[in-house]
């Protein structure tokens, strides 16, 4: 019960209302205001229509044909929806419009086509979760507080067979009232001649037609992106790549750049985007160049030559005239002209005679960005697009504010290396829901960035809604069919509520939590008693003393699908990203056959914190506990394939040896033919159930110090050292009183002096000695960066003395704050070192490395190293937390 008792010590939220299920049906994104009216327009069978010529009205025939099929528009010269052009009584913005919805009639008015079309994305919104044929009375006056909202979409990888999928997306966005699709190019346009002749199939000119008919049907303005100079990964496919284009060997393919002395990289850049720009006759055109330091930079002699800014400004002024000539304004990214790096620091300089019409895209994907790097580009001049990431979801919410703030250009959602994740069903499996729940968040506070929680605010659940519009055909739909309970009773091992480690009710708020989830189209049922609740808890750990045996539900019925009231522990960032089964349920049919469905952690199992869904993970109740914390019920839905055989039983199992612990709440039955099992009686259930179960964490965790600093001495065979020739060997270090760490007390300090010339980055790394035969689950170290900015990535080791060594964590620093950081670093079962990996039973150091860049005198301290037998998830307790949490691997583009 280790982990899902520790998952539970979340950070508090304050308690509030949480508007999840709202009178009026969903519009997402949030509309700026809305009177309720009386009574409802009912729809007819042939609801007449009347709209200004040539005003396309597919998307409102789409939305009718999939939810109120019976319904017909008829153009009409006076409908009952009348869409109308006027200036009166209408929001001034060109997108701005009113709905209003009568017993009479709905009107839809707008200044603008643009504003009539938006007033129609909200019908559609209307038409889609209104009940029945009735549509609510209401009076809408809506606009946009972002002139420019957009989202990022890659050609690369993909071929003609997704040009349907690309469609969809597009009109996924359009319902989400995006304007604006950030299209990178990469090797997928169907360019003349074919200069990149050895990629695979691509896109054709018809492909590209449809993409851009489908962008102008939904409002939305194409900016092609194509990388130049850094991420040329795109040219790799060209035949001379390796001796006519690229600038040296990249660490990475994705790290590739092209060198700025050879006439062929310039020649492929104005070919390219000439083409590119003549098809979508854009407003902006991007050329990327951001993370010129992660790439090979001024490797070649000829490079070498001259000053780096000129070298830069050089090229990119005469892409620039060509994108203004081409009738475009160039868009470029804002990090290398941050001093943060020996590589940007000497490009930095280009920025005072870089041309004030070009737009600076500022990506700061922390969770709360700072305003300082917007302020020092609009304090120069220069306008300000700024990009937000799905990874992190507080992030797509808080950039849209931020531009609004600042009076920003608008704000453009990027999904990087999880775009495919985002758009295909099949690899949001292995991926996260991360892009879907981000392109609903990101449209929603780029209309309206308002001030509400992601997780506490939204009254709808940002995953599921993008599902359905995305793949609304494979989504199982049980309402409006029989639902029967499936007894639990029988098998439930698991007292919750009570204390802090499940969510916790009062008894009152149990029976409304009772009574909402019953009312769902599954109708679940909670086993409760009092204040607690019960049911099936799978931990991974044996020493818990809980049964981490499969648990076998009877059945014993013909039926239509399951639904599983299930939820998981907490696992942290990094054990995330192994996207792991944490287990399975296995439905064994009366004829010795069975179905799997494997539990997915955020695919289809979700942990109590989550206040978003997964994608096969339905949110079907989310609040605040009695402490103040959130909590989410999900459902987890199973279409019988095989509804004429008889189910005899589900077997709910785990696959963990460790941690987080799936549980079960409730099953349903949809359309259960013949009688379940009888219910057991719940009373003597419960009693059945052991008083009390829970393992006292602190009882049993034993943290080990293996280096602390107090008495003034470092430990024998600690080992600072740093790359030779980089910072030339003269780190030193020194043990000083420190009181603000986080305990007040001595702490290691170590000066690292700048970066010797032409030194691109240097490492310093600390190597600390392990105690022999410890078993060590969880590493901990406090440190502090005195310039963050100057840390281009931090990795941990463990290693075997003389050879042997495991990689456990690599990440980008995000802050810039000078704090102290405390890091928890699970470790899994090690790989012994013929597997390449390191052999526990011989010595074993612990190393952190960090890559620096620093041109000035920085310090790197460190305090309280240690391990711990057991797993401390604490680091990453909630969503919430762990979104904020600096422990966060592949931050940034250059890990994908
Ligand atoms: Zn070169």
């Amino acid at each position: 019960m280790a982990s899902l008792a520790a998952s539970m010590v979340f950070s508090a939220l304050p308690a509030k209302e949480i508007p999840w299920k709202q009178d009026f049906p969903v519009i997402i994104p949030e509309v700026q205001k809305l009177a309720a009216g009386a009574g409802s327009f009912t729809v007819p069978e042939k609801l007449t229509v009347s709209a200004p010529a040539g005003f396309d009205l597919t998307g409102l025939e789409k939305t009718l044909k999939e939810h109120s099929p019976e319904i017909l528009l008829e153009k009409s010269e006076k409908g009952l929806l009348q869409f109308i052009l006027t200036e009166r009584d209408v929001p001034e913005n060109v997108e701005g419009y009113t709905l209003t919805v009568a017993r009479t009639g709905v009107t839809v008015a707008a200044r603008h086509r643009r504003g009539l079309f938006y007033g129609m994305q909200s019908l559609r919104w209307i038409v889609r979760n209104s009940p029945g044929n009735q549509w609510k009375a209401v009076r809408i006056e809506d606009w946009p507080d972002l002139a420019l909202r957009g989202a990022y979409v890659e050609l690369r990888g993909h071929g003609p067979e997704s040009i349907g999928r690309y469609r969809k997306v597009i009109d996924m966005l359009g319902m989400y009232k995006y304007n604006t699709l950030m299209l990178e190019i990469s090797d997928g346009f169907p360019f003349e001649g074919n200069p990149l002749s050895n990629r695979k199939a691509a896109f054709s000119k018809q492909d590209m037609m449809a993409l851009l008919e489908t962008a102008r049907a939904n409002q939305m303005e194409i900016i092609p992106f194509l990388q130049a100079v850094s991420h040329v990964y795109w040219m790799r496919a060209h035949p001379k790549f390796e001796t006519d284009i690229s600038e040296g060997p990249a660490r990475t393919p994705w790290n590739s750049a092209y060198c700025l002395s050879k006439p062929l990289p310039l020649e492929l850049m104005k070919k390219c985007i000439r083409e590119t720009a003549e098809f979508f006759q854009p407003k902006y055109y991007c050329i990327g160049l951001d993370e010129i330091s992660y790439c090979p930079f001024q490797v070649c002699d000829e490079c070498r030559k001259h000053d780096p800014a000129e070298l830069v400004a050089g090229h990119v002024g005469k892409l620039e005239e060509l994108i203004r000539r081409l009738g475009a304004i160039p868009i470029v990214a804002h990090d290398q002209f941050l001093e943060n790096s020996h590589v940007n620091s000497r490009i930095i300089k280009m920025l005072d005679t870089l041309d004030r019409r070009n737009v600076i895209l500022v990506w700061e994907y922390a969770p709360y960005p700072p305003a300082a790097s917007t302020l020092s580009f609009t304090k120069r001049g220069f306008p300000v697009l700024h990009m937000s990431w799905t990874r992190r979801l507080l992030n797509t919410a808080a950039l849209p504010r931020q531009a609004k703030e600042l009076g920003s250009l608008g704000c453009i959602l990027s999904q990087w290396w999880d775009v495919d994740p985002a758009f295909d069903p099949e690899k949001a499996r292995r991926g996260s829901p991360h892009g879907y729940a981000g392109s609903a968040i990101g449209g929603d506070y780029s209309w309206k960035p308002h001030p509400g929680s992601i997780y506490t605010s939204l009254p709808y659940d940002p995953v599921y809604e993008t599902r359905r519009l995305l793949d609304p055909r494979d989504l199982p739909d049980f309402s409006g069919r029989k639902a029967a309970e499936v007894p639990l009773g029988g098998v439930i091992n698991h007292a919750a509520g009570g204390g802090e480690e499940f969510p916790d009710f009062t008894p009152e708020a149990l029976a409304v939590l009772q009574k909402e989830l019953a009312s769902g189209p599954e109708k679940f049922r909670l086993i409760t008693s009092k204040d607690r609740y019960f049911g099936v808890v799978l931990s991974g750990s044996k020493e818990d003393g809980y049964a981490s045996k499969p648990v076998t539900v009877p059945v014993h019925c013909k039926l239509a699908g399951l639904s599983f009231l299930m939820a998981a522990s907490t696992l942290n960032e990094l054990e995330y990203n192994q996207k792991p089964v944490l287990g399975s349920l296995k439905i064994n049919y009366l004829d010795g056959k069975s179905r799997t469905v494997d539990l997915v952690y955020r695919y289809n199992l979700c942990n109590w914190n989550a206040g978003t869904g997964g994608y096969d993970a339905r949110l079907v109740n989310r609040g605040i506990d009695r402490h103040g914390y959130l909590y989410g019920f999900h459902a987890l839905d199973w279409v019988n394939p095989r509804p004429d055989v008889l189910v005899k039983e589900v077997v709910f199992s785990t696959t963990r040896t460790s941690g987080i612990a799936p549980a079960l709440f409730a099953v349903s039955a949809i359309d259960p033919e013949g009688a379940l099992p009888a219910p057991p009686d719940d009373k003597a259930a419960i009693r059945a159930v052991p008083a009390s179960r829970k393992t006292v964490e602190a009882d049993r965790k034993v943290i080990t110090c293996v280096a602390d600093f107090e008495s003034g001495a470092v430990p024998a065979d600690f080992r600072i050292g740093c790359l030779p020739g980089r910072n030339a060997g003269m780190l030193k270090s020194s043990i000083a009183l420190t009181p603000d760490a986080p305990t007040p007390g001595k702490s290691l300090r170590i000066d690292v002096p700048p970066l010797l010339k032409n030194a691109n980055t240097g490492r310093v790394t600390i190597d600390v000695p392990l105690p022999e035969n410890k078993n060590i689950r969880t590493l901990l170290f406090d440190y502090r960066l005195s310039h963050p900015e100057y840390i281009q990535r931090f990795d941990v080791y463990l290693l075997n003395p003389g050879g042997g060594a495991e990689a456990l964590l690599d990440f980008t620093e995000s802050g810039s704050d000078n704090q102290w950081r405390h890091v928890n670093l699970p470790v899994r079962r090690l790989r012994i070192r013929e597997n390449g990996g390191v052999d526990p039973k011989k010595p074993l150091y612990l190393r952190l490395g960090f890559f620096v860049t620093n041109m000035e005198p920085m310090s790197i301290s460190l305090d309280r190293i240690g391990i711990a037998d057991v797993e401390l998830p604490e680091g990453c307790r909630n969503k919430d937390e762990m979104d904020k949490s600096n422990i966060s691997p592949s931050l940034n583009r250059k890990d994908f």
